[in-house]
Order: structure tokens, then C-alpha cells, then sequence
């Protein structure tokens, strides 16, 4: 298949769907890691064209959304520094976090801009010489490659006014703790696209083997996802438990080696807090000590005060799939997406939003 639309042909889609109700004899429970694949799920109806044997959780896979409000208080606290521009993706402009938003601190006079890669901000701090340019390095195995490479072309280019504040976070040790915390029990797992095309599809391997947890890869169109779950029903069903790809357009075993060492040569393993999840060791990324000079933390003495969680918001329990949206007493009442209190609600990808947009009810 070459276009989006064949991806999305309805006869194809029927197909699989009869293949998973055929297979699927055991009630069964699969985690969708990514907040791009719970959108498509929601989107294209896909919860609820399943048999009911079949039941979908959402994870902790939305960047924004897992951003522990410790660290977005410090990202506003860098914004109020006199002559700072933060630059950062659209979405975290609105999250609300310990007493204000990034946007609410740019009303008040701070430089807050919105930018769609690491080459503006590079734009930036080269237009404005006498300014601090603080990139929020927000993301996951995707984004960091072109972090890291916007700190080497930093140095290349001589920039004594760029940083990055690294917010970066890997995921398999989160799945690891997920797991190892024993609230959720799953039965087989979505692995992530856009983070196996850098990581590459053996990441999860571990899951597999040392989980007995079938996993497969997917894209983010419906069939993608549809044949995904067939795999991991038929995997169930022979009571196997290894790593499958449904993504061989984009996702190999070995994954993108150089965006690796990139990524290796910039950052370094650091101990990183979720919402939700608290301190993971080793699922952070901060900067390297040779690159120190680019960065943030190191270099402005930031004083966040006290951190306060959104009062009623069960984000946490969200992002873990111990609970649904539908069961916070906030959503769709105090909770929007004009009126936000939690990140869930804000981000594009947050489960809150995507039940919010799509119904709640969507295969619920
Ligand atoms: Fe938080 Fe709003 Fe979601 Fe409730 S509905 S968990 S308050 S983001």
C-alpha cells in the first residue's frame, strides 16, 4: 500500500475486524502505549468495532501529558528571567501548572514563543544576540535526536545564547515500572511507532521475554492499528509472547543507529519524574558535561517554589490506565479543553481530550 486512503479502505478494515472476532475466544486487556495511537483509536472508532472480549487501556505515551509539574513550574520560572525567550511546541503553552501556565506568565510581559522545530529556535537566539534563548526539551526517543543535533549545530555555529532545558524522557524503563507496580494487568501492548522507528522494535523485547507480554508495533492509521490487536489476539490465543512489527513501512528490529548515537553523544541517563508515575531511575535524559554550557538547569539558578498538583484532576491515574477520564469528577464539567485543569486535557494527545473530542463512550 503507497496512499494514506489505502490504509484506511473500509473493506480491508472489515477484514481484520472479522479475523479479531474470530480469534479472540479470552477476554483480554491491551495497553496502547502512544497518545498518537489513542487519538486514532478514538478518532476511527476502533474501541468500538471490537469484540468484547477485546477491552482497550490508554497509557502514559503523551509527552506533554507525563510532564511532572515540578518540571513545567520550572519551566515558567525560566520564563519570568529577565531577558529570556522560551521557545517551545504548542501544546505545553497551555498546560496549567503548580500556579500559572506559560501562556498566562506571557500575558503578564515574558517571552514565550511557540515554535514547530529546534531550528527556530536556533533562528532566534541568532537574531537576538543579547537574549537568553531557552529551547523546552520536551519528548521521547523521537524528539531527542533533533535536540541533541540542535545543541551541535548550537556549537557549530558559535551560539553563546542557546539552551536547552531538558525535560526528555525514554520510555522502556517507564513501562518497566508500570509494570513492575503490578496495578494494571495487560494481556499485550501497542508498542509505540514514531519512538521504535529511533529505538527500533527490539526495545520491547524485554517486555516479551521477561513479562510473558506479547507485543507488536503499529502505525497510526486504522488498519495499522486493527492489524496490530490481530496480531496480539493471535499471539494470545497460542499463548505466545514475542515482539511482532505492523509497521515494516517504518520500523525495523535494529532501529535508526545513527539518531541513537546522536542522542547518546548529547545526553546522558538520568533519574526523570512523571506525573503519575514519580522518580523513574534511568528514564530521563539530561545534557552531557561536554555540552554543560547549553544547558538550562546548569545555568540559571531556577527557583520554582512549592509544587502543587491540579486539586481533583486524576491525571495520574489516567496515564497509569488504572483509571478512565469518565471516572474524574472534573471532566467535562470543570474540565475542558477551553478550560483545561490537567495536562490530559490540554494535549492534542491526552486521553482526556481524545474522550472529550471523540465520546466518551467510545467502546467503553
Ligand atoms: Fe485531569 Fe481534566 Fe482529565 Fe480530570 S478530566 S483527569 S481534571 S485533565
Amino acid at each position: 500500500m503507497k496512499l494514506v486512503s489505502e490504509f484506511r479502505d473500509s473493506a480491508l478494515a472489515k477484514g481484520l475486524i472479522s479475523q479479531i472476532k474470530q480469534k479472540s475466544q479470552k477476554p483480554v486487556r491491551l495497553m496502547e502505549f502512544c497518545g498518537s495511537h489513542t487519538v486514532s483509536i478514538f478518532r476511527y472508532g476502533i474501541r468500538q468495532v471490537l469484540p468484547p472480549t477485546v477491552e482497550m487501556v490508554s497509557g502514559p505515551g503523551c509527552p506533554i501529558c507525563v510532564t511532572a509539574n515540578s518540571d513545567l513550574d520550572k519551566a515558567i520560572a525560566l520564563a519570568k528571567f529577565p531577558n529570556v525567550i522560551i521557545t517551545t511546541f504548542g501544546d505545553m503553552i497551555k498546560v496549567p501548572g503548580s500556579r500559572s501556565t506559560l501562556q498566562e506568565v506571557k500575558a503578564s510581559g515574558a517571552d514565550v514563543r511557540m515554535v514547530y522545530s529546534t531550528m527556530d529556535a536556533l533562528k532566534i537566539a541568532g537574531e537576538n544576540p543579547n537574549k537568553s534563548i531557552v529551547f523546552l526539551g520536551i519528548g521521547f526517543e523521537t524528539t531527542t535526536p533533533t535536540v541533541a543535533a540542535s545543541i551541535l549545530q548550537a556549537e557549530e555555529l558559535g551560539l553563546k545564547n542557546y539552551y536547552v532545558y531538558s525535560m526528555h524522557k525514554i520510555c522502556p524503563p517507564v513501562i518497566r515500572a508500570l509494570l513492575d507496580s503490578g496495578e494494571v494487568k495487560l494481556d499485550g501492548l501497542i508498542c509505540p511507532g514514531h519512538v521504535s522507528v529511533i529505538t527500533g522494535a527490539g526495545a520491547w523485547e524485554f517486555i516479551a521475554k521477561e513479562y510473558g507480554i506479547p507485543c507488536v508495533v503499529a502505525g497510526f492509521e486504522p488498519l495499522d492499528i486493527l492489524q496490530c490487536i490481530a496480531m496480539l489476539v493471535t499471539q494470545i490465543e497460542k499463548g505466545e509472547s514475542k515482539v511482532e512489527i505492523a509497521y515494516r513501512r517504518s520500523v525495523h528490529m535494529e532501529g535508526n543507529l545513527q539518531a541513537l548515537k546522536l542522542m547518546e553523544h548529547v545526553f546522558e541517563p538520568s533519574t526523570a519524574d512523571w506525573r503519575g508515575m514519580g522518580s523513574v531511575p534511568g528514564s530521563g535524559l539530561k545534557i552531557r558535561k561536554k555540552y554543560q554550557r547549553f544547558d538550562a538547569e546548569y545555568n540559571f539558578k531556577i527557583k520554582p517554589g512549592k509544587t502543587v498538583e491540579p486539586k481533583g484532576c486524576i491525571c495520574g491515574e489516567v496515564l497509569r490506565g488504572v483509571k478512565t477520564p469518565s471516572e474524574c469528577k472534573l471532566f467535562r464539567k470543570a474540565c475542558t479543553p477551553q478550560s483545561p485543569v490537567g495536562p490530559c486535557m490540554v494535549s492534542s494527545e491526552g486521553t482526556c481530550s481524545a474522550y472529550y473530542l471523540f465520546g466518551e463512550d467510545n467502546g467503553e
